[in-house]
């Protein structure tokens, strides 16, 4: 019989690996409740339609990664590729389009169908962030530091770097969109096949290729700079004062496209070299058009997201040690006594664990393998003295105490270490 195996590209969240991703988790809430964040869940599955109809049918995510399939009941529904569609949906059926502006930070597990590797995985998981409503370009500067204050909480600030572009409004990239055909047409062969397609379908698309044969032709590419209106122009120079009043360094990259075609004005990427061709850490821009799309009244947003998994690959030097504190009941009548100890400290807030068998050589052994760092130790001969041993496990000193100053001990013990 052949063992059961997980999913390709799917992954267990065990032991170091799920204390970083609750590390990253538990961060970004914290601080996104500081800029006056609330979480949203909404499920993961939707009809097809909210990611089809809004994502763009010549991005990577809809032309060939979304996991789409008919239910019993002959509904055609998707594993959510991504967070803003779900929590615009959300926003328009819970009737919070008059509700304005919403600040959401959402997590939870994402799922493409793509090829494997060191980074990427079919469902991986993200932290995310909307702010909907304001059209100013504050907004989006704001939301951006929320996110640099998220690295910066994480240990990554010198890890990573901001790249920032403008995609403009849609009159200026139909602009750009034009010369792009005009430019590739004749290039047309020395393209890759999906740049072809996007050359009929998506132009702009060309410029988010990682296919090197693009990549060449890219370089002498029209330049989008040249095709802002006077509207679009003032947004990427209100833009970049806001950045720099929030404090906040970026390098102006113009191939940042970002893989949606819902984007327009700001777009921005946080990257690393730390993790070879898979970068790129937290990334978002400015959307105008998702809401209407799918039918609620016209509303701006702006919003990021980020791969927890590659956020937890730069946590080199995470160390979360649980302190635990074991306790060893020496004869099966000192039993009772030990489960009262149990639920004292629980009570005070100390993590503590009982092996249910095993002579106290034996369970000092586990306590020790399993990493307790304390060991309480009730003796009949001890405990007629209104004492247990409190041994540390971490240079193995022992001290008889009452249960109340070993309890008094181990809680201070115990915020010592959290601070
Ligand atoms: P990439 O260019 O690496 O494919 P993307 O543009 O598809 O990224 P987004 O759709 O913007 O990525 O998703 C935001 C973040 O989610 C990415 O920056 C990355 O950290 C993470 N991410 C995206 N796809 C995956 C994946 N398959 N596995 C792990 N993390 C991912
Ligand atoms: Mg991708």
């Amino acid at each position: 019989m052949s063992m059961i195996q997980p999913v390709r590209g799917t992954h267990d969240l065990i032991g170091e690996g799920q204390k970083k991703h609750a590390h990253v988790v538990d961060t970004a809430r914290r601080i996104t409740s500081l800029y006056g964040f609330d979480e949203w869940q909404t499920p993961v599955f939707e009809d097809t339609g909210v990611f089809a109809r809004t994502l763009g049918d010549t991005s990577d995510i809809v032309s060939k990664e979304m996991y789409t399939f008919t239910d019993r009941g002959g509904d055609s529904l998707t594993l959510r590729p991504e967070g803003t569609a779900g929590i615009c949906r959300a926003l328009i059926t819970n009737g919070l389009t008059q509700t304005l502006p919403q600040r959401v930070f959402y997590t939870g597990p994402m799922f493409r169908y793509e090829r494997p590797q060191k980074g990427r995985y079919r469902q991986f998981h993200q932290i995310g962030s909307e702010l909907i409503g304001p059209s100013e370009p504050m907004a989006d500067a704001e939301i951006i530091r929320m996110g640099y204050d998220i690295l910066i909480a994480l240990g990554l600030e010198k890890d990573v770097e901001l790249e920032l572009n403008t995609l403009g409004d849609p009159e200026s990239r139909q602009i750009w969109r034009d010369r792009l055909v005009a430019y590739f047409t004749p290039l047309r062969d020395r393209l890759s096949e999906d740049s072809r397609t996007r050359l009929e379908k998506n132009p702009l698309r060309i410029l988010d290729s990682k296919a090197p044969e693009d990549r060449e032709l890219l370089a002498d590419a029209p330049d989008f700079a040249s095709c802002l209106n006077e509207t679009s122009r003032a947004f990427w120079d209100d833009l970049r004062r806001s950045l720099d009043a929030f404090g906040v360094p970026f390098r102006e990259n113009p191939m940042i496209v970002r893989g949606l075609d819902y984007y327009s004005h700001t777009a921005f990427e946080f990257v690393t070299t730390r993790l070879g061709a898979q970068g790129t850490v937290l990334a978002g821009g400015r959307y105008e058009g998702l809401i209407a799309e799918m039918g609620g009244p016209k509303t701006p947003a702006v919003g990021w997201g980020a791969g927890i998994e590659r956020l937890s690959m730069l946590l080199e030097n995470f160390t979360h040690a649980e302190r635990t504190v074991a306790i060893i009941p020496t004869s099966d009548t000192m039993q009772g006594a030990a489960v009262d100890m149990l639920s004292h400290l629980r009570g005070a807030g100390i993590r503590c664990e009982m092996a249910y068998r095993g002579n106290m050589k034996k369970r000092l052994e586990r306590a020790n393998k399993s990493g307790a760092v304390r060991a309480l130790i009730l003796g009949e001969e001890e405990f007629a003295r209104g004492v247990i041993r409190l041994k540390n496990l971490e240079n193995g000193s022992q001290t008889d105490l009452s249960a109340d100053s070993i309890i008094a001990q181990l809680v201070q013990e115990a915020a010592g270490t959290s601070a």
